[in-house]
């Protein structure tokens, strides 16, 4: 099995006590032997391992990772077998097994060599293993790396704090020589840092200076530092007064020195420098930030920043001027002005809201000021004002407000957050005004103005009930088959109903005017006419007209009687009549035959009436004659009777000659004032009870029919007699005016009421009552007056107070 040239037993022996530790391997690797040293230091015995595979004697320890020896050793020996030279290996680690502690192994650094023993055919005979016991050495070795590590760490350490940089790299020096070319490097590293320095404070856009020295001389000086200054580099190298000297005098320089001197940093916040730039002086405000720079423990330097916050001082001084102005104008104003800070709390208030409330600032900031607003409306505008606080935005509220003397008055607050330049909410700035006057005012438009609403409604209530009244009204006029009908005096325009219209044959459409009107009318009423609307435009008297017409279409004769009133305009004319017209042709016709019956019976009658007179007269004289008395009183008071019997046929003769236009007014001049002294000398004869008085004086000349004016004295003082007390005063006047003859009579009688005062002068028509039953008549008297005073152009009216007296009165013109 051995192929090999076993080594011989005296070359085994003497490798066995070399000084030196071998193991003598075959060229498989089975161990031969081992030296004695080798033993003991692998702590075995040549019998536990010799004939052993050198791997199965000496296993890895499986403990540690580190130990890979049977991978070294076993590429080591191959490398051997293979070139047959001698291999020389690494120091390995290659635990020994603790024979003492089975299963474990001893921790073990070697250096091993293997050396091929040649035989005479130069194959390997065997291979002799060298090995040194190296592991005291490898653990020194490896105490010194970890005291090197150590060390470096340290070294960072102490690198990064400058001042002790010298100390730390002595130190080094003196533990390891090789640490010197580390702390070159670090030494070089502190240049470049000192270099980085040097630029990062260059290139800084902060104006930044170094000082060296007690006299601060210019060491570096940044650009901005330059410009900051007005100064180019040239000031490098001289002391400060030197390259500044603008600056004597100024407190800077003080201040620089005392951080050389005492090592106090000093931040100068918005300090006020003046500089000359471009042979200006220019005045500036800086963060000056000095500190002093260190060489070990000793001041060498300061160095300087300065940060130019002109724009922001500015601005600042700016915005504590503007505070003053706004604080000035807040304090002067008569506006409540209040500022509110983040939080609502009230943190300025003006002189105004002082003098408002009686209360003084620290007692109007501690109380709770909405308890000065009225309850009432403190509900109303609470939420708004929260709000508004809350989102930052405007508002604008209106509320009472308790002033000093406890009465409310009513404010109008207006409020706007308030925002730094940053757009940071700051709080509030409130502004009051009193406007209790104003919004009174307001209080009371608004009351005015629901009332105008209900006047509104009543308005158009009324309107309603105005158009409701005018469709009845239109219907009632429908159904008496009236028409209606308003003239304007002035243009002569009028507006008419339909039935109106086709009363008269007019147009149904289109303006109507009172020309045309006119052209309707029976000829021989057109004057009559016209003077009533002469009086209505003239006097207001009111219309009351019956007259015959021929249709405008048909040529029917038609009788009409329009009544109507007249309206007074604003500057107080007569200005409209609004007149209704019935169609009275049929009444008319009834009346005609009634009055023809009246004038046949009163002619028929007046023929017997006139013999029964003369007969009465006939005996009257004979009685005398025959001294009769008895027979002469009855014959006197049969020829009275037969006298008042005449008159009353007279006044229906007339009525019916009026009726059918055969009263003819025959004008003469005459002297009224003898008129009516012959009428009142034959009452004072005939009625001696009555105290008629005349006071007039003549003559009184006018142009009328004597008669028919006579006849109206006449019916007037006998209705003055009719219509008072036997004993009573009838008072006659008549005067010249500047158009006409006023006549009037005023008794002491029963009075007539104002219904009745507007129809007296109506035909038939008697005044219905106690006093006037007993009193005989017609009621043709005024009638007849009216009608014959009318026709001379006059007026005729009255005026009257039941229980004092009447007064009529007529007008004839000159
Ligand atoms: P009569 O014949 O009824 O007196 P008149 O036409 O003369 O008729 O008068 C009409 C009515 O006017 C009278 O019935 C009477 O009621 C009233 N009247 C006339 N004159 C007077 C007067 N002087 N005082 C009171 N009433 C009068």
């Amino acid at each position: 099995m051995c192929a090999y040239t076993a080594p011989s037993v005296d070359t085994i022996k003497a490798l066995e006590t070399a000084p030196s530790m071998y193991l003598v391997l075959s060229p498989e690797l089975f161990i031969i032997t081992a030296s004695n040293l080798y033993l003991d230091a692998t702590q075995t015995e040549r019998a536990l391992i010799v004939g052993r595979y050198i791997f199965d004697a000496f296993p890895d320890n499986p403990d540690t990772s580190e130990a890979n020896g049977v991978k070294n050793v076993k590429a080591s020996l191959d490398e051997v077998l293979k070139t047959k030279m001698p291999h020389v290996m690494n120091v390995q680690r290659y635990d020994v097994p603790d024979t003492s502690n089975p299963g474990k192994f001893i921790y073990r650094y070697w250096d091993p060599s293997h050396t091929p023993v040649l035989d005479e055919h130069g194959e390997i005979s065997y291979i002799i293993q060298l090995v040194n016991n190296v592991t005291d050495q490898m653990v020194l070795s490896k105490q010194l790396a970890e005291s090197r590590f150590a060390q470096e760490e340290s070294l960072l350490e102490v690198n990064e704090l400058h001042n002790e940089l010298g100390v730390s790299n002595q130190k080094l020096k003196e533990l390891n020589v090789t640490l010197e070319e580390l702390v070159q490097e670090r030494t070089l590293a502190l240049q470049k840092s000192e270099e980085k320095y040097r630029s990062l404070i260059q290139d800084s856009p902060v104006a930044m200076q170094v000082f060296r020295g007690e006299n601060l001389t210019f060491e570096i000086v940044n650009d901005a530092m330059l410009k900051f200054l007005g100064k180019t580099n040239d000031i490098i190298g001289k002391p400060l007064i030197e390259g500044v000297p603008e600056i004597i005098g100024q407190p800077i320089v003080e201040v620089l020195t005392g951080v050389y001197r005492t090592g106090n940093s000093l931040e100068i916040l918005a300090e006020e420098v003046f500089l000359e730039r471009d042979g200006k002086m220019e005045a500036g405000y800086y963060d000056v930030i000095y500190r002093p720079l260190y060489d070990g423990e000793e001041i060498t330097g300061v160095l300087g920043i300065a940060i130019d916050v002109t724009p922001q001082m500015k601005a600042q001084l700016a915005t504590q001027e503007s505070e003053i102005r706004f604080r000035t104008m807040a304090e002067s104003s008569g506006i409540l002005i209040t500022t509110l800070g983040v939080n609502g709390e009230v943190d300025y208030l003006n002189k105004a809201w002082i003098a408002f409330s009686g209360l003084t600032i620290s007692e109007f900031t501690t109380m709770v000021w909405t308890t000065m607003i009225h309850e009432d409306d403190l509900v109303h505008i609470g939420p708004i004002y929260k709000a508004a606080l809350k989102n930052h935005v405007p508002f604008s509220i209106e509320f009472r407000l308790r002033n000093f003397e406890g009465i409310y008055r009513w404010i109008r607050l207006n409020g706007a957050p308030r925002f730094d330049s940053n757009n940071v909410y700051q709080g509030f700035i409130c502004s009051g005004v009193d406007f209790t006057e104003e919004k009174e005012q307001l209080l009371k438009i608004a009351q005015i103005n629901v009332a105008l609403v209900q006047a509104n409604q009543q308005l158009e209530n009324a309107n309603e009930a105005l158009r409701r009244s005018e469709e009845n009204l239109q219907s009632a006029f429908n159904a008496a088959e009236l028409g209606s009908c308003s003239l304007d005096l002035k243009t002569g325009i009028a507006e008419m109903s339909a039935r109106y219209r086709s009363l008269y044959g007019l147009p149904m459409q289109g303006e109507i005017t009172w020309a045309m009107v006119i052209e309707a009318l029976e000829p021989e009423f057109i004057d009559e006419v016209n003077l009533v609307m002469q009086n209505a435009m003239n006097y207001g008297t009111p219309v009351d007209s019956t007259y015959a017409i021929r249709h405008l279409v048909t040529g029917e004769r038609r009788w009409m009687r329009v009544t109507g009133k007249v309206s007074v305009d604003e500057e107080g004319n007569f200005a409209q009549v609004y007149a209704v017209v019935m169609d009275v042709t049929v009444q008319k016709q009834d009346e005609q035959r009634k009055n023809d019956f009246i004038a046949m019976v009163s002619h028929e009658l007046k023929t017997p009436l006139t013999s029964i007179t003369g007969y009465a007269q006939v005996l009257h004289r004979m009685a005398k004659k025959a001294e009769e008395t008895s027979t002469t009183g009855i014959l006197e008071k049969m020829g009275l009777q037969v006298k008042k019997m005449s008159g009353m046929i007279n006044g229906f003769l007339n009525v019916s000659r009026l009726e059918s236009g055969k009263i003819r007014i025959d004008i003469l001049q005459f002297d009224m004032h003898i008129l009516i002294k012959e009428i009142t000398e034959e009452f004072f004869t005939t009625t001696p009870g009555h105290q008629i008085t005349y006071h007039g004086e003549g003559p009184i000349t006018v142009l009328a029919d004597r008669d028919k004016i006579g006849h109206v004295i006449n019916n007037l003082i006998s209705n003055a007699i009719k219509y008072s007390s036997a004993t009573s005063a009838i008072d006659i006047s008549c005067q010249v005016r500047s158009t006409d003859v006023l006549f009037s009579i005023k008794d002491q009688g029963i009075g007539v009421n104002s219904q009745d005062l507007t129809k007296l002068f109506d035909r038939y028509y008697r005044v219905q009552g106690t006093q006037t039953k007993t009193v005989s008549g017609f009621g043709i008297g005024l009638y007849l007056s009216a009608e014959i005073i009318q026709r001379h152009g006059g007026r005729i009216w009255a005026e009257s107070e039941i229980g004092v007296g009447s007064t009529f009165y007529f007008t004839i013109p000159l």
